[in-house]
């Protein structure tokens, strides 16, 4: 084959017919890169060839042989054709049956040598023999691909398994043209990581384990260090861009603060200083206030508009929902009614379902949008709530100074990108940007996804607070938490049941589930797991919660009695408004919603969290769920409802109940599901290798080191003329996906 293109599509390489077009195309691999790129799970090691006396049943092994004798039967299961075959070596016989795969006779032939690869059964006779072993005929001089090496196990697909792949992967690996390194020289070997081509070679052919791990760590590092490239670089081109200046008049803020009903806690302080001291500077902040849930974040962001308002300059205060928008505006408010009148700012909430408000001396208006965009734009409101779509949706700013944006934990890499990049004001003027996160984050995250933040810690809980009580709940003890909550209803305190899903088993839940079943499928290697899984998906849509059928049993069936209310995200805003105002006012007693009330809602009153089908969440949004209650000065409870779960679901319960801080957890969360999960729906934007490594805190560590280096010696990458093309590539990438 003549050397082909990186870039070129499969089809060039394998010739447009080929059948394994569409089967690698389910991969998602269309191209020559992609191919080579397409990385192996894991190995079998078939390195080391076993006399034929010395097998044990039980091992895996590698053999090789003359094969006396091959022949294939139909059995008397209709369809069903086993071949055996015997193979000899110099000390002994050994027997061989595949199932179903009848070429095997044609292509094995009495008298070849051959290689078999795989398990040893025992027979009922209690002879060893081979079960669907590998084979592969050993040609003089070729290198055997399937057996008697390290063979690569490949996420595969239905027609294309990984004696497919490793076929075609190599086929194409000698035929693509030499790879070109982009990494650094000296920054390969610091780090001793193996040079591209050798990478790529030692990643699908190894020779040893070591070896093959090398490899894995090499493109494991390249993605971290690109991202790395990325924060460093922001920071300095951060540092580069002018932000208006916040003047501190430390007079005026202890009188501020002398005048909330409730003194700052240690951390909210500090935290408030550290805000106030990059406001002070014209290079703009971005920092992350993080905070557990009730830590008081959003009080001390407040502050920091209100100080901005003071020194003429206006803040967008963006929340990921219209609730957590119009609670900010709510908190607001509050704040605006106790600080002195002459400092007193004006201010406004803007929503998608066109909810504006305009608040100034005391007295809420109605106001349409269109007018509050031109007070916005004439400068006349200092602070403005609403969602995401206030930046997006280019409502125009005078003198936009400081933006703060509620649970970025949220937010990908990808979307923050876009955030930045849309927060430039006209004249080139950025504001100061402020991020809070009612997630703890694990370090290794933080100095990744984050890594191009400055952190504020907010690290304790305002005086007064209890710890809440944390409990799993088994079957049997379900009517004793319902009686537990009544008591509580009947002390006038209120209930939070949350449910997975919004309706019982629908077509989109079966849709879901079959492509969960797909990629399960894709990783499972034996036969019998596809029909496995389909069955146990059945039983666990059964059996999750929906709000709907939830909401029919507890008003109807268990608390007759009771003012039960739903919410959830299918609802129109205006509705799920009225039902989080009555919940808020006390006009309900228990709440049954979805994952809608994960963030921010605050009810003082609320003192249970009971969490249905709670194997099915996070870590991080359990730990969100259960911050909702303990609010107020009542003792409170989080009641965790199993559903028939798995081993790791039920880790995760654990974890929570034993877990003495949010930071605990979450580094529980990140072990034990990954930093895709972690971040919930969000696109983390990794790759699984790199989702591999920021477990890694070293490799983290490395690349980071790396990419300052590197930026600090060569601020654009001149030295490095193709590193600055990849990076440029990757930049591209974060920006447009
Ligand atoms: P977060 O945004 O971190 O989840 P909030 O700022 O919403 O927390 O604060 C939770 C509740 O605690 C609010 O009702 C707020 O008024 C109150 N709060 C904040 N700081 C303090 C404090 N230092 N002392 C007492 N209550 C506080
Ligand atoms: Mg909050």
């Amino acid at each position: 084959m003549a050397r082909i293109a990186l870039d070129a599509p499969l089809s060039e390489a394998l010739g447009s017919k080929s059948a394994f077009l569409g089967r690698l195309e389910k991969l998602g691999i269309t191209t020559v890169r992609d191919l080579l790129w397409h990385f192996p799970v894991r190995y079998e090691d078939f390195s080391k060839i076993y006399k034929i006396n010395d097998l044990e049943p039980g091992q895996e092994a590698t053999i090789c042989g003359v094969v006396d004798d091959i022949n294939t039967k139909r059995a008397w299961r209709r369809g069903m054709a086993i071949t055996e075959a015997l193979i000899t070596d110099d000390t002994g016989s050994i027997r061989a049956v595949w199932f179903n795969q009848p070429y095997i006779a044609n292509a094995m032939g009495v008298g070849k040598t051959a290689n078999l690869s795989g398990k040893i059964s025992r027979s009922r006779e209690g002879e060893p023999y081979f079960s669907n072993p590998a084979y592969e005929i050993a040609h003089d001089g070729a290198e055997p691909k399937h057996t008697a090496r390290l063979v690569p196990v490949y996420p595969e697909t239905k027609g294309l398994t990984s004696r497919g792949l490793r076929f075609i992967i190599q086929k194409i690996f000698e035929a693509s043209p030499p790879l070109v390194e982009w990494i650094p020289k000296d920054i390969l070997a610091r780090e001793r990581l193996p040079e591209l081509s050798r990478a790529i070679r030692a990643i699908h052919f190894p020779d040893t384990i070591d070896r093959a791990l090398a490899a894995k760590k090499r493109f494991a590092f390249e993605e971290l260090f690109l991202l790395q490239l990325h924060n460093v670089n922001q920071k300095l081109k951060r540092a580069e861009r002018t932000a208006p200046r916040v003047a501190a008049d430390i007079e005026k803020i202890k009188a501020m603060l002398a005048a909330l009903p409730f003194a700052l806690t240690q951390s909210q302080k500090r935290s408030l200083w550290e805000i106030m001291q990059d406001m002070e500077k014209t290079r703009p902040m971005n920092r992350l206030l993080q905070g557990d849930v009730g830590s008081g974040k959003t009080v001390v962001a407040a502050l920091a508009a209100v100080i901005a308002a003071e020194n003429g300059i206006q803040t967008a205060f963006m929340a990921p929902t219209e609730i957590l928008a119009r609670q900010h505006f709510e908190t607001m408010k509050k704040i605006c009614a106790t600080i002195a009148a002459r400092t007193q700012p004006v201010i406004g909430l803007m929503t998608g379902s066109g909810a504006v408000i305009f608040y100034e001396n005391d007295v809420e208006a109605k106001i349409s949008k269109k007018d509050l965009g031109k007070k916005i734009a004439d400068g006349g409101v200092a602070i403005v709530f609403g969602t995401h779509a206030l930046i997006e949706k280019s409502v125009s700013f005078k003198k936009l100074g400081l933006a703060v944006v509620d649970e970025q934990h949220r937010f990908g890499v990808r979307q923050r990108a876009a955030l930045q990049a849309a927060s430039k004001t006209k004249n080139g003027i950025v504001p100061h940007l402020l991020s809070m996160s009612a997630t703890p984050i694990p370090r290794t995250l933080m100095l990744t996804v984050f890594g191009d933040l400055d952190c504020s810690l907010i690290t304790e809980l305002p005086a007064g607070r209890h710890p809440i009580e944390t409990k799993i709940v088994g079957l049997r003890e379900r009517a004793g938490a319902y009686d537990f909550i009544r008591r509580q209803i009947k002390e006038g305190r209120q209930a939070f049941v949350i449910c997975p899903r919004v309706e019982p088993t629908d077509a989109e839940n079966a849709a879901a589930a079959a492509s969960r079943r797909m990629r399960i499928s894709v990783h499972s290697k034996t036969a019998g797991g596809f029909g496995m899984f389909e069955a146990a998906d059945r039983r666990a849509l059964q059996d999750v919660k929906s709000v709907k059928e939830e909401y029919e049993k507890l008003s109807k069936k268990i608390f007759p009695g009771l003012r039960v209310a739903f919410l959830h995200g299918r609802m129109k805003p205006k509705e799920k408004e009225a039902a989080m105002q009555n919940f808020k006012d006390g006009k309900t007693d228990i709440l049954v919603a979805t994952s809608v009330v994960e963030v921010g809602v605050d009810i003082p009153n609320a003192s249970i969290m009971m969490i249905e089908g709670a194997n099915r969440f996070g870590l991080a949004q359990l730990y969100q769920f259960r911050g909702r209650v303990g609010r107020g000065a009542h003792r409170s409870y989080c009641f965790l409802m199993a559903d028939a779960g798995s081993a790791a679901a039920g880790a995760r319960a654990k974890a929570i109940v034993s877990a003495k801080n949010g930071f605990e957890l979450a580094e529980a969360d990140l072990r034990l599901r990954g930093p895709g999960e972690f971040f919930g729906v969000a696109q983390s934007g990794f790759s699984d290798a790199a989702m591999e490594a920021v477990r890694n805190p070293l490799l983290v560590k490395q690349s980071r080191e790396a990419a300052a280096d590197i930026l600090k010696k060569d601020p654009y990458l001149l030295r490095a003329p193709l590193l600055k093309e990849k990076f440029a590539a990757f930049e591209a990438s974060i920006h447009w996906e």
